[in-house]
């Protein structure tokens, strides 16, 4: 990324928020759920599979994060209705964690007894470090109560992951590996674009080698193959493993993967939060920073001449 881009994608945060909504629209499937049962659907005739996210990270209230568990056993109730091949994605701050790990402990706990009355599964997503130690609490406190379908979420990024991988391996986890969006300080992330990969790569032999179920969650094609490579050499069948990719990136890759076999689910999003998760994916885009810098330009050009 430029010195230019790379300020851009620092000012995005001051951008309009009808300007960030046009340009992230590829990367939610809409604001409600028929929207994104749609795109489930249409995901799935294309031989890919989901995981729903509702959208919720900036609540505040109880009451907001009773609504966002209901939304989910809307979307349980959805998936069904619809024969859909989906699962859900949880976030723990959408459930209540910054205001009481209590509620948000029974907020996931009825998300988690919802899924399994439908014999599916929750994934819980993995936020910035201050929420690691918490998120791997909860996930534990479950799994010792006999929830197994629940999986979680660790981050390449961190340097603390192949700790946790060790830490989690009695409970043979179901784990999405990622990079990890969130920048996190050198003191604990690793901060350089080859550290990351090198690090991912770590975790996900140690992932392999404790025999856990490992959704490979990038879009980095060196990572995409050091993984399959990976994955083949321990002679893992199909059902073993899954890649998986975000709503909007990559999407003639994913087809290509689909087309060769493998198991790949696609990350749905959807509902009124959208502008956390937009502005965060647009960062990611390397070809957007100057594109949306231009059209925020002639938009407040046009209201200055208006
Ligand atoms: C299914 C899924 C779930 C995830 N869940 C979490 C989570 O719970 N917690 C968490 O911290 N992070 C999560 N992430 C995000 C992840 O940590 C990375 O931030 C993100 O995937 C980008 O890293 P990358 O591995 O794709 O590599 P990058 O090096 O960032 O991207 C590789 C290439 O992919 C393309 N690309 C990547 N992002 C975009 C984009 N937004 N728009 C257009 N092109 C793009 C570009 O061509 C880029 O060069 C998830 C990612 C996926 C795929």
């Amino acid at each position: 990324m430029s010195l230019l881009d790379s300020a851009l994608v620092r000012l995005l945060p001051a951008v309009p928020k009808p300007v960030v909504q046009l340009f992230s629209s590829r990367y939610i499937a809409g604001s409600t759920l028929v929207e994104a049962v749609e795109c489930v659907r249409e995901l799935n005739a294309g031989g890919a599979m989901a995981t729903v996210d509702v959208l919720g990270e900036e609540i505040t209230r109880e009451e907001e994060t009773r609504a966002i568990t209901q939304a989910y056993r809307d979307v349980f109730d959805a998936i069904d209705e619809a024969s859909l091949d989906s699962n859900v994605s949880v976030k723990l701050t959408a459930l209540g964690l910054e205001l009481s790990y209590d509620l948000c402990r029974e907020n996931l706990l009825e998300v988690v007894s919802a899924a399994a009355g439908y014999g599916n599964f929750v994934r819980i997503d993995m936020e910035d470090s201050s929420a690691t130690d918490a998120t791997l609490r909860l996930y534990r406190e479950l799994r010792e109560d006999g929830h197994d379908n629940v999986g979680v979420v660790l981050q390449a990024r961190l340097r603390r992951t192949l700790d946790d991988v060790h830490a989690l391996a009695d409970l043979q986890p179901s784990v999405r590996l990622c990079k990890g969006i969130y920048l996190e300080p050198g003191t604990i992330a690793f901060t350089e674009y080859e550290a990351v990969r090198a690090n991912f790569v770590r975790c996900l032999d140690a992932l392999l080698e404790a025999r856990c179920y490992v959704g490979v969650a990038t879009h980095d094609e060196w990572l995409i193959g050091e993984s399959l490579a990976r994955i083949s050499q321990r002679g893992l069948g199909p059902l073993e493993y899954e890649l998986q990719m975000l709503l909007g990136v990559r999407e003639e890759r994913r087809e290509e993967l689909v087309t060769e076999g493998h198991r790949l689910r696609v990350y749905v999003p959807f509902g009124e939060h959208w502008y956390g998760y937009s502005v965060r994916r647009l960062q990611e885009n390397p070809a957007m920073a100057g594109t949306i810098a231009k059209a925020t330009a002639g938009r407040v050009l046009r209201l200055g001449s208006g």
